[in-house]
């Protein structure tokens, strides 16, 4: 047994919840040790957001010269591509390199002690790592979250989840994405892109069920137009390896048997509680996840919870935020996680990005709020960008025009968010962004014309 490793704060897990943590605490002067089992960047940076992104980033300029070589608006003359999907995933990979290597150059920077290996909990202040014990004041948990898997199709062989889906090292002629949501679409239409033929399988009546008809109807329409096939209301009963089929039933209560040579489950992903003694804590929970209350802090003193293993939402930003946070609480900073607003983004085709409270929400909760839209077809940059579908829509109180929530589809509206949550964040009310002088030609004026028709007087409309 190695002597007892001493420190002020230990961080179980290197995603972004407990890199970012690492980082801030280091840069406060607390000692720091991370353990990481796997890789740094955690699933965001090796299977998760920016592999993900990189993927659609091939499969788009791929997509693009394919159509370019069969008719181009643009005037674009080259012959029909080919892809060695090997070179895209390589590209890819050194993306990953490159950022996993700078978050372990922060951390170095920044004097955090990272300890590789699979961190076992002996109780809220040691934690065991390959048979060395480290004692702490602060034990921070920020292990993530993984797939859920189906019992009726467990993973292996040509059942794969998202992490497989991110390094193939051949493309399947048929995929089936079971799983109509985020993850499942932006891989779908990726790999559609990349010329692979594609299905969906969705449970529910509508793909992205978690957002309105209205928002999602643009994107429904792009899968349509790509030739994806969905299978709405349809549940996935079993895939028989030897004949490469999957089972699902319809409506109607009938049998199916589809075709495919692989099925990517993408049906969610679940807290990151099992295999490491957390149970041990008898920590209070909140459904499958940690429960935390606004300082992250679990129902054990100076035990603290971050990023997916706390719950929804699961996403990367809200995770490095928690991190950062804590580290600030830890150092004795008075710090409260209240965010007026997460921003919510689909990398699909088009892209999608939810902010605030939407024109559901607002109902729901009784308040009498202005929603307006501005629709991308009268916006020149869309234009430009061959892209007229979408648009962006605002919610706002009628009383005294505060923003509640912003919404908007279109092609490269994900980089709209930073506006979106900005004045969510600042209090902006619609003459705020009315007012604002947005630049032209940018998609940024349709969040001033949505702003300027919501008080009545858009201008290109
Ligand atoms: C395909 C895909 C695409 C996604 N795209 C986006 C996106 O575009 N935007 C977005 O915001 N989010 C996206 N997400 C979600 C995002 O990846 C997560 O919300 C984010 O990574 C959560 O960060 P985290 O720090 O909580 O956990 P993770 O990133 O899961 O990191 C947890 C780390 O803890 C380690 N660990 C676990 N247990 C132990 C242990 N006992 N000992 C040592 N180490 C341990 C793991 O190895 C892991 O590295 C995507 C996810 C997937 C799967």
């Amino acid at each position: 047994m190695q002597q007892t490793l001493n420190t002020t704060l230990l961080i179980i897990g290197g995603g972004p919840g407990g890199y970012v943590a690492a980082i801030r605490a280091g840069q406060l002067g607390i000692p720091t040790v991370l353990v990481e089992g796997q890789a740094l960047g955690g699933t965001c940076l090796n299977i998760g957001c920016i592999p993900s992104k990189a993927l659609i980033h091939v499969a788009e300029q791929f997509h693009q010269t394919q159509l370019h070589s069969q008719q181009s608006n643009l005037g674009i003359k080259v012959s029909a591509p080919s892809l060695d999907i090997g070179q895209s995933v390589a590209w890819k990979d050194g993306i990953v390199d490159r950022l996993t290597s700078g978050v372990a150059a922060l951390l170095k920077k920044h004097g955090v002690k990272v300890i590789h290996g699979w961190a076992k909990i002996l109780d809220g202040k040691s934690v065991d790592v390959d048979g060395q014990r480290i004692q702490c004041e602060h034990l921070l948990l920020a292990t993530g979250s993984s797939s859920v898997e189906l019992p009726m199709l467990p993973l292996g062989g040509a059942v794969i989840s998202s992490t497989e889906a991110l390094a193939p090292k051949a493309l399947p002629k048929h995929l089936t994405v079971v799983g109509g949501g985020y993850i499942g679409l932006e891989l779908g239409i990726a790999y559609r892109k990349l010329g692979v033929e594609v299905s969906v399988v969705e449970a529910r009546e509508r793909i992205l069920p978690t957002y309105d008809s209205e928002l999602t109807a643009p994107v429904a329409e792009s899968i349509k137009k790509l030739g994806i096939k969905l299978y709405l209301k349809h549940s996935v009963e079993g895939f028989d390896a030897s004949s490469q089929r999957l089972q699902v039933r319809n409506p109607d209560g009938e049998l199916l048997q589809l075709d495919t040579d692989q099925v990517l489950v993408a049906v969610g992903r679940k807290p990151r509680t099992q295999g490491f003694n957390l149970e041990s804590l008898a920590l209070k929970m909140n459904g499958a996840a940690i429960a935390i209350d606004e300082r992250c802090q679990t129902s054990m003193r100076n035990v603290w919870a971050i990023g997916d293993l706390s719950g929804e939402p699961m996403l990367a930003h809200r995770a490095m935020a928690q991190g950062e946070m804590v580290a600030e609480i830890i150092a004795g900073k008075t710090r409260r996680f209240e965010p007026t607003a997460i921003a919510a983004v689909c990398f699909t085709d088009p892209e999608l990005v939810v902010v605030g409270k939407t024109p559901e929400h607002v109902e729901q909760e009784g308040l009498d709020c202005i929603v307006a839209q501005f629709p991308f077809a009268a916006n020149g940059r869309a234009m430009t960008l061959e892209s007229k579908s979408g648009f962006v829509r605002v919610v706002a109180r009628r009383d005294n025009h505060l923003i509640l929530g912003w919404q908007a589809v279109g092609v490269g509206v994900s980089e709209l968010s930073t506006a979106f949550a900005q004045s969510l964040e600042m209090g902006a009310c619609l003459e705020d962004v009315a007012g604002t002088i947005h630049a032209h030609p940018t998609l940024g004026e349709a969040v001033q014309e949505a702003a300027l028709r919501a008080l009545g007087h858009a201008l290109h409309l």
